[in-house]
């Protein structure tokens, strides 16, 4: 046990994304007993694809007054940045009347401080998990490059980077040329950067997880893989698991099943406004080019990370729920948008592939107590930066699982800031 003496505990995380993976594995470092099920090979879901970049300047939240104004011209675009399946609009306003009231400048700037809380903690969290499983060399400071195309969108961009200076984020403006000698594949309509030296890259997001895994498996944790087909609370709020492989009686649980715990928690007793916002990715196998630093597009908002099996081109947001199948015409779409930024990329073969961030309207993720019953907890929702706050997001769950005082105050996290109404 690595502080103080709290009781031995059997807790059961659901999910094994990067988020509960980090949880299980922060769990049995404390000396519990863990218990990790997914439905699926660990690491599969959203974890698998995303731009694998370890984003602790991202203290922005994605709804801003800017990012009001730029809606209404987005969602008329199919090839912008944001689409909605108008179909599931009704289902989705009470989400986005919230996004909207995130937007407020006195939101935003708290919004920003309880994410920066995380973020700032987010390297070490990092580097004290990956000590432990032995794969340190998973991750590698690559920093992360902003470039601009356009006059509008770096001026666009300028509260942004602002908001991050104010949390303290090192950041280093770039004029065109010093934007090529840090990265010389970059095309020359590039005319300026923003470049963040602390970022990290992760070089296989899919094997990060998997190697978590496997040192949970050797330090004594159980992997099943199970699908859970409902969650039981009986009148003394014990909770059962009904999986396809039967019934589990939980002693504590942890509920980490990312953009798919909105109906989970809600059988918790919790009402959490979570949605899919699913994203995109182009991973080219063949590059062609010599890329070391990630580059992020400032006037088309997608990454192109430089990653240990080729190139990957990640992006966009699309809310179309959980069950429509993907429009891997959002994945092209990123094709000829890399090819102007990088003109030598090859871009065959490539393989497309569609995740399910789990985003709230007010981009915090819900960690911390479920409400209504003793021994479960909340870790989902982490929407764009769920690999950035994985490990950090485990260590809050054992400080609170352990009973102690974790130096981040947990309220921005709570699950009952959406019943207070903070979030608006
Ligand atoms: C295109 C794209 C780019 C991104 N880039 C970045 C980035 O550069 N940096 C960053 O920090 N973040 C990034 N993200 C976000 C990040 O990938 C997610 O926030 C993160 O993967 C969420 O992890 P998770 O563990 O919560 O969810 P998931 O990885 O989706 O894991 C949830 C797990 O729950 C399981 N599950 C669900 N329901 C059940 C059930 N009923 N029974 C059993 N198991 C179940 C699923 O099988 C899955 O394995 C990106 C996302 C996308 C889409």
């Amino acid at each position: 046990m690595s502080e103080g003496t709290h009781r031995r505990r059997h807790f059961t995380v659901v999910g094994a994304g990067v988020v509960g993976v980090c949880c299980a594995f922060a769990l049995l470092r404390d000396g519990h007993r863990v218990t990790l099920i997914d439905r699926d090979e660990p690491g599969r879901g959203c974890s698998y694809g995303n731009g694998g970049i370890i984003q602790i300047g991202a203290s922005v939240p994605v709804a801003t007054p800017g990012v009001l104004r730029q809606v209404p011209r987005m969602l008329l675009d199919p090839n912008g940045p944001l689409v909605i399946r108008w179909p599931c609009l009704p289902r989705l306003t009470p989400y986005l009347l919230r996004f909207i009231a995130a937007a407020r400048p006195d939101r935003v700037e708290r919004i920003s401080v309880a994410i920066a809380a995380l973020l700032d903690r987010a390297i070490d969290a990092f580097r004290e998990m990956l000590g432990a499983a032995e794969a340190l060399d998973a991750i590698a400071r690559t920093g992360e490059l902003y470039v601009y195309q356009s006059e509008t969108a770096y001026r666009a961009a300028r509260s942004a980077h602002d908001m991050r200076r104010r949390r303290g984020v090192h950041i280093e403006e770039l004029s065109a040329d010093e934007v090529r000698q840090l990265v010389p594949a970059v095309a020359l309509s590039v005319r300026r950067g923003v470049f963040l030296p602390d970022c990290m890259t992760v070089a296989n997001p899919f094997h990060l997880t998997t190697r978590l895994v496997e040192a949970f498996r050797r330090d004594g944790g159980t992997v099943l893989r199970e699908t859970v087909r409902d969650i039981e609370v009986d009148s003394d709020r014990h909770v059962t698991l009904l999986t396809d492989a039967g019934r589990h009686g939980v002693d504590r649980l942890v509920l980490a099943t990312g953009a798919w715990s909105r109906r989970w928690a809600a059988k918790l007793g919790a009402r959490i406004p979570m949605d899919s916002e699913r994203g995109y990715h182009v991973m080219l196998s063949d590059p062609g080019i010599d890329l070391r630093i990630p580059v992020l597009s400032g006037d088309h908002r997608f990454g192109i990370t430089p990653m240990a099996d080729g190139i990957r081109v990640a992006g966009t947001a699309e809310l179309a729920g959980l069950e429509a199948p993907p429009n891997y015409r959002r994945a092209e779409m990123l094709i000829p948008m890399a090819e102007a930024l990088l003109p030598g990329l090859r871009t065959n073969p490539h393989e497309n592939w569609m995740g399910h961030r789990p985003s709230t309207p007010d981009s915090l993720p819900v960690i911390g107590r479920a409400p209504r019953i003793p021994g479960a907890y909340f870790a989902f929702g982490h929407g764009h930066l769920g690999l950035t706050l994985g490990p950090i997001t485990g260590k809050l769950i054992a400080d609170l699982a352990g009973e102690r005082s974790s130096q981040v105050d947990m309220t921005p996290y709570a699950a009952e800031r959406f019943q207070r109404g903070d979030d608006r």
